[in-house]
Protein backbone atom coordinates (compact mmCIF):
# COMPACT_ATOMS: atom_id res chain seq x y z
CA UNK A 1 0.00 0.00 0.00
CA UNK A 2 1.41 3.45 -0.83
CA UNK A 3 0.71 5.45 1.98
CA UNK A 4 2.91 8.71 0.59
CA UNK A 5 0.94 12.02 0.32
CA UNK A 6 0.29 13.73 -2.80
CA UNK A 7 2.55 16.10 -2.10
CA UNK A 8 5.05 13.10 -2.13
CA UNK A 9 4.17 11.72 -5.17
CA UNK A 10 4.52 14.55 -6.59
CA UNK A 11 6.89 14.80 -10.57
CA UNK A 12 7.67 17.98 -12.18
CA UNK A 13 5.85 18.53 -15.02
CA UNK A 14 3.39 16.07 -14.80
CA UNK A 15 -0.57 17.50 -15.32
CA UNK A 16 -4.06 16.48 -16.19
CA UNK A 17 -5.40 17.35 -19.88
CA UNK A 18 -7.36 20.43 -20.03
CA UNK A 19 -9.88 20.88 -22.70
CA UNK A 20 -10.78 24.32 -23.19
CA UNK A 21 -14.02 25.45 -24.14
CA UNK A 22 -15.18 27.53 -27.30
CA UNK A 23 -15.47 30.65 -27.55
CA UNK A 24 -13.86 31.33 -23.89
CA UNK A 25 -10.99 33.11 -23.54
CA UNK A 26 -8.76 32.70 -20.41
CA UNK A 27 -7.08 35.43 -18.93
CA UNK A 28 -3.98 35.36 -17.04
CA UNK A 29 -4.72 36.09 -13.03
CA UNK A 30 -2.29 38.91 -13.17
CA UNK A 31 -4.45 40.46 -15.72
CA UNK A 32 -7.73 40.59 -13.54
CA UNK A 33 -6.21 40.17 -10.26
CA UNK A 34 -4.44 42.94 -7.90
CA UNK A 35 -0.41 42.22 -7.56
CA UNK A 36 -0.79 41.79 -3.71
CA UNK A 37 -3.44 38.52 -4.10
CA UNK A 38 -1.03 37.23 -6.68
CA UNK A 39 1.11 34.43 -4.93
CA UNK A 40 5.01 33.64 -7.27
CA UNK A 41 5.42 30.33 -5.69
CA UNK A 42 2.46 27.67 -4.52
CA UNK A 43 3.65 24.48 -3.84
CA UNK A 44 0.64 22.50 -5.82
CA UNK A 45 1.86 19.09 -6.75
CA UNK A 46 1.98 18.20 -9.95
CA UNK A 47 0.60 14.83 -11.45
CA UNK A 48 -1.22 13.50 -14.11
CA UNK A 49 -4.97 12.30 -14.41
CA UNK A 50 -4.67 8.83 -14.07
CA UNK A 51 -2.17 9.55 -11.03
CA UNK A 52 -4.73 11.94 -9.18
CA UNK A 53 -7.51 9.49 -9.87
CA UNK A 54 -5.43 6.46 -8.24
CA UNK A 55 -4.50 8.40 -5.48
CA UNK A 56 -8.12 9.51 -4.36
CA UNK A 57 -9.61 6.20 -5.47
CA UNK A 58 -7.37 3.91 -3.00
CA UNK A 59 -8.10 6.76 -0.19
CA UNK A 60 -11.35 6.69 -0.54
CA UNK A 61 -11.42 2.85 -0.23
CA UNK A 62 -9.78 3.26 3.54
CA UNK A 63 -12.68 5.23 4.68
CA UNK A 64 -14.71 2.93 7.10
CA UNK A 65 -18.63 3.45 5.94
CA UNK A 66 -21.92 2.17 6.66
CA UNK A 67 -22.33 1.67 2.42
CA UNK A 68 -19.32 -0.74 2.70
CA UNK A 69 -19.21 -2.53 5.99
CA UNK A 70 -21.47 -3.49 8.98
CA UNK A 71 -21.58 -0.39 11.64
CA UNK A 72 -23.36 -1.36 15.08
CA UNK A 73 -22.49 1.50 16.68
CA UNK A 74 -24.23 2.16 19.92
CA UNK A 75 -26.60 4.46 20.50
CA UNK A 76 -25.43 6.16 17.27
CA UNK A 77 -28.32 4.35 14.95
CA UNK A 78 -25.84 3.65 12.13
CA UNK A 79 -28.98 2.26 9.82
CA UNK A 80 -28.72 2.38 5.81
CA UNK A 81 -29.34 5.76 4.75
CA UNK A 82 -31.18 4.89 1.16
CA UNK A 83 -30.02 6.34 -1.48
CA UNK A 84 -33.02 8.17 -2.89
CA UNK A 85 -33.02 10.53 -0.09
CA UNK A 86 -29.44 11.88 -1.19
CA UNK A 87 -31.67 12.08 -4.54
CA UNK A 88 -34.50 13.94 -3.29
CA UNK A 89 -32.14 16.54 -0.82
CA UNK A 90 -30.59 17.23 -4.09
CA UNK A 91 -33.56 18.41 -6.31
CA UNK A 92 -33.34 21.94 -7.65
CA UNK A 93 -35.53 23.42 -6.00
CA UNK A 94 -34.39 22.13 -2.79
CA UNK A 95 -30.63 22.75 -3.39
CA UNK A 96 -30.16 26.10 -4.82
CA UNK A 97 -32.79 28.17 -2.45
CA UNK A 98 -31.42 30.56 0.15
CA UNK A 99 -32.82 32.03 3.14
CA UNK A 100 -32.79 35.35 2.59
CA UNK A 101 -35.41 34.60 -0.07
CA UNK A 102 -38.69 35.67 1.13
CA UNK A 103 -41.44 33.46 1.51
CA UNK A 104 -43.18 33.41 -1.35
CA UNK A 105 -40.39 32.03 -3.17
CA UNK A 106 -40.00 29.65 -0.27
CA UNK A 107 -43.47 28.04 -0.16
CA UNK A 108 -42.06 24.77 -1.53
CA UNK A 109 -39.32 24.03 1.51
CA UNK A 110 -42.35 25.91 4.02
CA UNK A 111 -44.40 23.39 2.97
CA UNK A 112 -42.14 20.19 3.58
CA UNK A 113 -41.04 21.29 6.92
CA UNK A 114 -44.73 22.03 8.11
CA UNK A 115 -45.65 18.41 6.49
CA UNK A 116 -42.70 16.86 8.69
CA UNK A 117 -43.86 18.81 11.68
CA UNK A 118 -47.04 17.08 11.12
CA UNK A 119 -46.16 13.49 10.95
CA UNK A 120 -43.68 13.99 13.82
CA UNK A 121 -46.52 15.13 15.79
CA UNK A 122 -48.48 12.35 14.94
CA UNK A 123 -45.16 9.88 15.86
CA UNK A 124 -44.44 11.38 19.06
CA UNK A 125 -47.81 12.72 20.27
CA UNK A 126 -46.14 16.65 19.95
CA UNK A 127 -48.07 19.52 19.07
CA UNK A 128 -45.49 21.48 17.50
CA UNK A 129 -41.75 21.64 16.31
CA UNK A 130 -39.00 23.62 16.01
CA UNK A 131 -35.93 22.45 13.75
CA UNK A 132 -33.66 25.04 14.04
CA UNK A 133 -30.97 22.93 16.44
CA UNK A 134 -28.57 21.07 14.33
CA UNK A 135 -27.84 17.75 16.36
CA UNK A 136 -28.87 16.20 19.37
CA UNK A 137 -26.84 17.88 21.92
CA UNK A 138 -28.33 21.17 20.99
CA UNK A 139 -31.74 19.88 20.68
CA UNK A 140 -31.13 19.13 24.26
CA UNK A 141 -30.07 22.84 24.64
CA UNK A 142 -32.89 24.00 22.68
CA UNK A 143 -34.99 22.31 24.93
CA UNK A 144 -33.91 22.73 28.15
CA UNK A 145 -33.41 26.64 27.70
CA UNK A 146 -37.13 26.34 27.16
CA UNK A 147 -37.49 24.43 30.34
CA UNK A 148 -35.97 27.14 32.22
CA UNK A 149 -37.85 29.97 30.31
CA UNK A 150 -40.67 28.17 30.86
CA UNK A 151 -39.96 28.01 35.18
CA UNK A 152 -38.75 31.71 34.93
CA UNK A 153 -41.95 32.77 33.37
CA UNK A 154 -44.50 30.87 36.26
CA UNK A 155 -42.33 32.09 38.90
CA UNK A 156 -41.41 28.65 39.75
CA UNK A 157 -37.87 28.68 42.08
CA UNK A 158 -36.07 25.61 40.34
CA UNK A 159 -32.46 25.41 40.54
CA UNK A 160 -32.20 21.04 39.67
CA UNK A 161 -32.37 18.98 37.36
CA UNK A 162 -32.04 15.02 37.61
CA UNK A 163 -30.33 12.56 35.39
CA UNK A 164 -29.97 8.85 35.57
CA UNK A 165 -26.34 7.54 35.91
CA UNK A 166 -26.71 5.82 32.77
CA UNK A 167 -27.60 9.33 30.87
CA UNK A 168 -25.56 10.43 27.70
CA UNK A 169 -22.99 12.61 28.60
CA UNK A 170 -24.68 15.35 26.71
CA UNK A 171 -27.45 15.57 29.24
CA UNK A 172 -25.20 16.41 32.49
CA UNK A 173 -23.55 18.84 30.03
CA UNK A 174 -26.86 20.96 29.22
CA UNK A 175 -28.03 20.84 32.37
CA UNK A 176 -24.96 22.72 33.46
CA UNK A 177 -24.74 24.73 30.70
CA UNK A 178 -28.36 25.70 31.36
CA UNK A 179 -27.35 26.75 35.19
CA UNK A 180 -28.86 24.10 37.15
CA UNK A 181 -26.92 21.76 39.33
CA UNK A 182 -27.15 18.56 38.27
CA UNK A 183 -28.51 15.72 40.72
CA UNK A 184 -27.43 11.74 39.70
CA UNK A 185 -29.86 9.26 40.23
CA UNK A 186 -28.42 5.85 40.57
CA UNK A 187 -29.65 3.17 38.79
CA UNK A 188 -31.32 -0.06 40.42
CA UNK A 189 -29.71 -3.73 39.60
CA UNK A 190 -31.94 -4.09 36.90
CA UNK A 191 -30.23 -0.96 35.13
CA UNK A 192 -33.40 0.95 36.03
CA UNK A 193 -34.43 3.83 37.09
CA UNK A 194 -34.62 3.52 40.93
CA UNK A 195 -38.45 4.77 42.01
CA UNK A 196 -36.95 5.24 45.99
CA UNK A 197 -33.80 6.74 45.12
CA UNK A 198 -35.57 9.27 42.60
CA UNK A 199 -38.55 10.16 45.36
CA UNK A 200 -35.45 11.23 47.73
CA UNK A 201 -34.11 13.21 45.21
CA UNK A 202 -37.06 14.51 44.04
CA UNK A 203 -37.94 18.09 45.85
CA UNK A 204 -39.78 21.24 45.22
CA UNK A 205 -36.68 22.66 43.48
CA UNK A 206 -37.00 20.09 40.56
CA UNK A 207 -36.70 21.83 37.23
CA UNK A 208 -36.94 18.73 35.17
CA UNK A 209 -35.42 15.07 34.83
CA UNK A 210 -33.58 14.24 31.45
CA UNK A 211 -34.06 10.54 30.33
CA UNK A 212 -33.95 8.97 27.35
CA UNK A 213 -36.33 5.61 27.05
CA UNK A 214 -35.08 3.04 26.07
CA UNK A 215 -32.09 4.10 28.03
CA UNK A 216 -28.51 3.35 27.60
CA UNK A 217 -28.33 0.28 28.32
CA UNK A 218 -31.15 -0.34 25.54
CA UNK A 219 -34.17 -1.02 28.24
CA UNK A 220 -37.02 0.08 28.46
CA UNK A 221 -38.18 2.13 31.72
CA UNK A 222 -40.81 0.13 32.54
CA UNK A 223 -42.11 2.44 35.17
CA UNK A 224 -41.68 5.71 33.48
CA UNK A 225 -45.42 6.62 34.34
CA UNK A 226 -44.15 6.73 38.20
CA UNK A 227 -41.77 9.16 37.19
CA UNK A 228 -43.57 11.13 35.20
CA UNK A 229 -45.88 11.28 38.34
CA UNK A 230 -43.31 11.68 40.63
CA UNK A 231 -41.76 14.80 38.89
CA UNK A 232 -45.10 16.26 38.16
CA UNK A 233 -46.50 16.60 41.11
CA UNK A 234 -43.09 18.59 42.37
CA UNK A 235 -43.64 21.01 39.40
CA UNK A 236 -41.12 19.27 37.58
CA UNK A 237 -40.66 18.84 33.71
CA UNK A 238 -39.81 15.88 31.82
CA UNK A 239 -37.22 16.06 29.28
CA UNK A 240 -37.26 13.46 26.32
CA UNK A 241 -33.34 12.26 25.11
CA UNK A 242 -35.14 10.79 21.84
CA UNK A 243 -31.49 9.38 20.68
CA UNK A 244 -33.45 5.80 21.30
CA UNK A 245 -36.60 6.25 19.56
CA UNK A 246 -36.01 4.20 17.06
CA UNK A 247 -37.06 0.98 19.01
CA UNK A 248 -40.55 2.74 19.57
CA UNK A 249 -41.43 4.39 16.75
CA UNK A 250 -45.10 3.49 15.92
CA UNK A 251 -45.42 1.61 19.05
CA UNK A 252 -45.67 4.27 21.91
CA UNK A 253 -44.82 8.33 22.10
CA UNK A 254 -43.05 10.10 24.81
CA UNK A 255 -46.80 11.82 25.31
CA UNK A 256 -48.25 8.74 26.28
CA UNK A 257 -45.27 8.61 28.51
CA UNK A 258 -45.65 11.88 30.14
CA UNK A 259 -43.00 13.74 29.02
CA UNK A 260 -42.91 17.57 28.13
CA UNK A 261 -40.10 18.61 25.96
CA UNK A 262 -38.36 16.26 23.59
CA UNK A 263 -35.55 16.52 20.85
CA UNK A 264 -35.66 13.28 17.92
CA UNK A 265 -32.08 12.77 16.45
CA UNK A 266 -33.50 12.86 12.64
CA UNK A 267 -29.86 12.01 11.35
CA UNK A 268 -30.27 8.81 13.47
CA UNK A 269 -34.19 7.84 14.02
CA UNK A 270 -34.95 9.13 10.21
CA UNK A 271 -32.07 8.87 8.21
CA UNK A 272 -29.46 11.09 7.37
CA UNK A 273 -25.32 9.62 7.20
CA UNK A 274 -23.76 11.28 10.26
CA UNK A 275 -20.84 10.69 11.92
CA UNK A 276 -17.36 12.74 12.01
CA UNK A 277 -19.61 15.75 12.54
CA UNK A 278 -22.63 16.73 11.28
CA UNK A 279 -24.57 17.19 8.83
CA UNK A 280 -27.82 16.90 11.79
CA UNK A 281 -30.80 17.85 13.24
CA UNK A 282 -32.42 17.91 16.12
CA UNK A 283 -35.78 18.25 16.24
CA UNK A 284 -37.62 19.83 19.55
CA UNK A 285 -41.14 18.67 20.42
CA UNK A 286 -43.46 20.60 22.97
CA UNK A 287 -46.57 20.21 24.87
CA UNK A 288 -48.98 23.01 24.69
CA UNK A 289 -48.02 24.73 27.22
CA UNK A 290 -44.41 24.62 26.17
CA UNK A 291 -45.24 25.51 22.56
CA UNK A 292 -45.18 29.27 23.69
CA UNK A 293 -41.42 29.15 24.29
CA UNK A 294 -40.15 27.43 21.07
CA UNK A 295 -37.23 29.02 19.12
CA UNK A 296 -38.87 31.52 16.79
CA UNK A 297 -39.61 31.81 13.72
CA UNK A 298 -42.39 28.51 13.26
CA UNK A 299 -43.71 27.99 10.09
CA UNK A 300 -47.01 28.38 10.07
CA UNK A 301 -50.03 28.44 7.07
CA UNK A 302 -52.45 31.28 6.62
CA UNK A 303 -54.95 31.36 3.39
CA UNK A 304 -53.07 28.42 2.02
CA UNK A 305 -49.65 30.53 2.21
CA UNK A 306 -46.72 29.40 4.22
CA UNK A 307 -44.99 31.53 6.35
CA UNK A 308 -42.45 32.10 9.42
CA UNK A 309 -43.87 33.51 12.76
CA UNK A 310 -42.30 35.30 14.93
CA UNK A 311 -45.05 35.97 17.57
CA UNK A 312 -44.56 33.58 20.33
CA UNK A 313 -44.91 34.80 23.09
CA UNK A 314 -41.97 33.58 25.15
CA UNK A 315 -39.20 32.66 22.76
CA UNK A 316 -36.12 31.58 23.82
CA UNK A 317 -34.91 33.38 20.21
CA UNK A 318 -32.59 31.59 18.06
CA UNK A 319 -30.62 29.17 18.45
CA UNK A 320 -28.66 29.36 15.35
CA UNK A 321 -28.89 31.25 11.62
CA UNK A 322 -31.30 30.77 9.92
CA UNK A 323 -34.07 28.05 10.52
CA UNK A 324 -31.96 24.63 10.67
CA UNK A 325 -30.23 21.66 8.73
CA UNK A 326 -32.62 22.03 5.81
CA UNK A 327 -31.56 19.38 3.78
CA UNK A 328 -31.82 16.71 6.76
CA UNK A 329 -35.25 17.56 6.86
CA UNK A 330 -35.56 16.99 3.83
CA UNK A 331 -33.97 13.26 3.80
CA UNK A 332 -36.21 12.89 7.14
CA UNK A 333 -39.46 13.48 5.08
CA UNK A 334 -38.50 11.34 2.27
CA UNK A 335 -37.51 8.45 4.68
CA UNK A 336 -41.15 8.93 6.60
CA UNK A 337 -42.99 8.86 3.36
CA UNK A 338 -41.46 6.02 1.70
CA UNK A 339 -41.99 3.58 4.84
CA UNK A 340 -45.71 4.94 5.65
CA UNK A 341 -47.10 4.13 8.74
CA UNK A 342 -46.80 0.48 8.70
CA UNK A 343 -42.99 0.96 7.90
CA UNK A 344 -42.45 2.60 10.95
CA UNK A 345 -43.44 0.08 12.58
CA UNK A 346 -41.42 -2.07 11.45
CA UNK A 347 -38.87 -0.25 11.49
CA UNK A 348 -39.06 -0.48 15.52
CA UNK A 349 -39.88 -4.35 15.26
CA UNK A 350 -36.72 -5.70 13.66
CA UNK A 351 -34.19 -3.16 15.33
CA UNK A 352 -35.31 -4.81 18.44
CA UNK A 353 -35.72 -8.50 16.68
CA UNK A 354 -32.20 -7.93 15.89
CA UNK A 355 -30.89 -6.71 18.85
CA UNK A 356 -32.22 -9.80 20.70
CA UNK A 357 -31.15 -11.72 18.09
CA UNK A 358 -27.57 -11.15 18.41
CA UNK A 359 -28.30 -11.07 22.58
CA UNK A 360 -29.23 -14.75 22.55
CA UNK A 361 -26.33 -15.76 20.43
CA UNK A 362 -23.50 -14.19 22.38
CA UNK A 363 -25.15 -14.61 25.78
CA UNK A 364 -23.38 -17.61 26.62
CA UNK A 365 -20.20 -16.57 26.19
CA UNK A 366 -20.04 -13.03 27.06
CA UNK A 367 -21.70 -11.39 30.07
CA UNK A 368 -24.84 -9.00 28.72
CA UNK A 369 -25.30 -6.16 31.61
CA UNK A 370 -29.12 -6.60 32.10
CA UNK A 371 -31.28 -9.91 32.28
CA UNK A 372 -33.86 -7.56 31.20
CA UNK A 373 -35.26 -8.21 27.37
CA UNK A 374 -33.40 -5.52 24.86
CA UNK A 375 -34.65 -3.33 22.80
CA UNK A 376 -32.73 -1.76 19.94
CA UNK A 377 -29.13 -2.25 21.28
CA UNK A 378 -27.46 -4.80 23.51
CA UNK A 379 -24.81 -3.78 26.24
CA UNK A 380 -22.36 -6.86 27.02
CA UNK A 381 -19.84 -6.95 29.57
CA UNK A 382 -16.27 -8.04 28.47
CA UNK A 383 -15.33 -9.20 32.08
CA UNK A 384 -14.40 -12.61 31.39
CA UNK A 385 -13.03 -11.65 28.87
CA UNK A 386 -10.74 -9.27 30.45
CA UNK A 387 -9.83 -11.93 33.05
CA UNK A 388 -8.47 -14.21 30.26
CA UNK A 389 -6.30 -11.29 28.93
CA UNK A 390 -8.53 -9.70 26.41
CA UNK A 391 -10.31 -6.11 27.51
CA UNK A 392 -13.11 -4.85 25.76
CA UNK A 393 -10.76 -2.65 23.83
CA UNK A 394 -8.78 -5.15 22.56
CA UNK A 395 -11.95 -6.80 20.99
CA UNK A 396 -13.27 -3.75 19.23
CA UNK A 397 -10.47 -3.76 17.95
CA UNK A 398 -9.84 -6.62 16.61
CA UNK A 399 -13.41 -6.53 15.02
CA UNK A 400 -11.54 -4.19 12.60
CA UNK A 401 -9.48 -7.16 11.29
CA UNK A 402 -13.19 -9.27 10.61
CA UNK A 403 -14.20 -6.35 8.53
CA UNK A 404 -16.93 -4.12 10.90
CA UNK A 405 -16.66 -1.35 12.71
CA UNK A 406 -16.15 -1.57 16.59
CA UNK A 407 -19.52 -1.34 19.22
CA UNK A 408 -19.36 1.67 21.11
CA UNK A 409 -16.31 1.17 24.28
CA UNK A 410 -16.91 1.79 27.72
CA UNK A 411 -20.26 3.19 27.57
CA UNK A 412 -22.67 3.12 30.01
CA UNK A 413 -20.28 4.52 32.26
CA UNK A 414 -21.75 2.27 34.80
CA UNK A 415 -21.03 -1.33 32.57
CA UNK A 416 -17.65 -2.85 33.61
CA UNK A 417 -15.86 -3.66 30.26
CA UNK A 418 -18.87 -2.18 27.97
CA UNK A 419 -19.67 -2.87 24.60
CA UNK A 420 -23.04 -1.63 23.23
CA UNK A 421 -24.44 -2.93 19.85
CA UNK A 422 -27.07 -1.55 17.90
CA UNK A 423 -27.13 -3.91 14.47
CA UNK A 424 -30.27 -1.32 13.41
CA UNK A 425 -33.45 -2.89 11.62
CA UNK A 426 -31.99 -2.48 8.16
CA UNK A 427 -28.83 -5.77 8.47
CA UNK A 428 -29.51 -9.04 6.98
CA UNK A 429 -29.50 -12.16 9.51
CA UNK A 430 -26.33 -12.93 7.33
CA UNK A 431 -24.96 -9.85 8.28
CA UNK A 432 -25.88 -10.49 12.20
CA UNK A 433 -24.58 -14.43 11.69
CA UNK A 434 -21.38 -13.38 10.57
CA UNK A 435 -20.95 -11.01 13.32
CA UNK A 436 -21.67 -13.89 15.92
CA UNK A 437 -19.43 -15.71 14.37
CA UNK A 438 -16.89 -13.24 14.62
CA UNK A 439 -17.36 -12.40 18.14
CA UNK A 440 -17.23 -16.18 19.02
CA UNK A 441 -13.85 -16.60 17.19
CA UNK A 442 -12.31 -13.56 18.68
CA UNK A 443 -13.18 -15.36 22.40
CA UNK A 444 -11.09 -17.97 20.87
CA UNK A 445 -8.19 -16.70 20.37
CA UNK A 446 -8.09 -14.63 23.26
CA UNK A 447 -7.45 -18.14 25.06
CA UNK A 448 -4.74 -18.71 21.92
CA UNK A 449 -3.32 -15.55 21.86
CA UNK A 450 -4.25 -12.84 24.05
CA UNK A 451 -1.22 -10.63 22.55
CA UNK A 452 -2.27 -10.89 19.20
CA UNK A 453 -5.47 -9.22 20.34
CA UNK A 454 -3.57 -6.65 22.15
CA UNK A 455 -1.45 -5.62 18.84
CA UNK A 456 -4.75 -5.71 16.51
CA UNK A 457 -5.78 -4.32 14.33
CA UNK A 458 -3.72 -6.19 11.52
CA UNK A 459 -4.91 -4.99 8.64
CA UNK A 460 -5.00 -1.27 9.11
CA UNK A 461 -2.54 1.53 7.33
CA UNK A 462 -1.67 2.36 11.21
CA UNK A 463 -2.39 0.43 14.03
CA UNK A 464 -3.66 1.86 17.22
CA UNK A 465 -3.19 5.61 17.54
CA UNK A 466 -2.96 8.03 20.14
CA UNK A 467 -6.33 8.31 20.54
CA UNK A 468 -6.69 11.17 22.74
CA UNK A 469 -3.54 12.93 20.83
CA UNK A 470 -5.00 12.07 17.17
CA UNK A 471 -8.29 14.16 18.25
CA UNK A 472 -6.28 17.46 19.61
CA UNK A 473 -3.43 17.61 18.17
CA UNK A 474 -3.60 15.98 14.66
CA UNK A 475 -0.55 16.01 11.89
CA UNK A 476 -2.20 17.03 9.09
CA UNK A 477 0.47 19.26 7.17
CA UNK A 478 2.75 17.82 4.80
CA UNK A 479 6.73 17.52 5.99
CA UNK A 480 8.71 18.14 2.75
CA UNK A 481 12.01 16.54 4.51
CA UNK A 482 10.72 13.84 5.78
C1 LIG B 1 -26.28 10.65 19.98
C2 LIG B 1 -26.87 10.91 21.31
C3 LIG B 1 -27.00 12.22 21.81
C4 LIG B 1 -26.40 13.43 21.11
O1 LIG B 1 -26.82 13.60 19.82
P1 LIG B 1 -25.89 14.31 18.71
O2 LIG B 1 -26.75 14.43 17.53
O3 LIG B 1 -24.71 13.41 18.54
O4 LIG B 1 -25.50 15.63 19.29
C5 LIG B 1 -27.65 12.40 23.00
N1 LIG B 1 -28.12 11.36 23.72
C6 LIG B 1 -27.99 10.07 23.29
C7 LIG B 1 -28.57 8.96 24.11
C8 LIG B 1 -27.35 9.82 22.07
O5 LIG B 1 -27.22 8.56 21.64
Amino acid sequence: MDNRLIFEKSDSGRKASYIKKPGISLREPKEILPENYLRSNLELPSLGELEVVRHYTNLSKRNFSLDTNFYPLGSCTMKYNPKINEELSSLEGFLNIHPYQNEACLQGALELIYNLEKLLSEITGMPRFSFQASSGAQGELTGMLMVRKYHKVMKNRKRKVIVPDSSHGTNPATSSMCGYETVVVESNKDGLIDLDKLNKAVDAETAAIMLTNPNTLGLFEENILDVAEIIHRNGGLLYYDGANFNPLLGITTPRLMGFDVIHLNLHKTFSTPHGCGGPGAGAVGVVDKLSDFLPAPVIDKKKNKFYFNYKIKHSIGKVRAFYGNFSVLVRAYAYLLRLGREGVVRVAQNATLNANYIREKLKDDYNVASNKPSMHEVVFSCTKQKEKGAPAFDIAKRLIDYGMHPPTMYFPLIVKEALMVEPTETESRKTLDYFVESMLEINNEITENAQMLHDAPHTTPVKRVDEVRAARNPDLRWHPNK
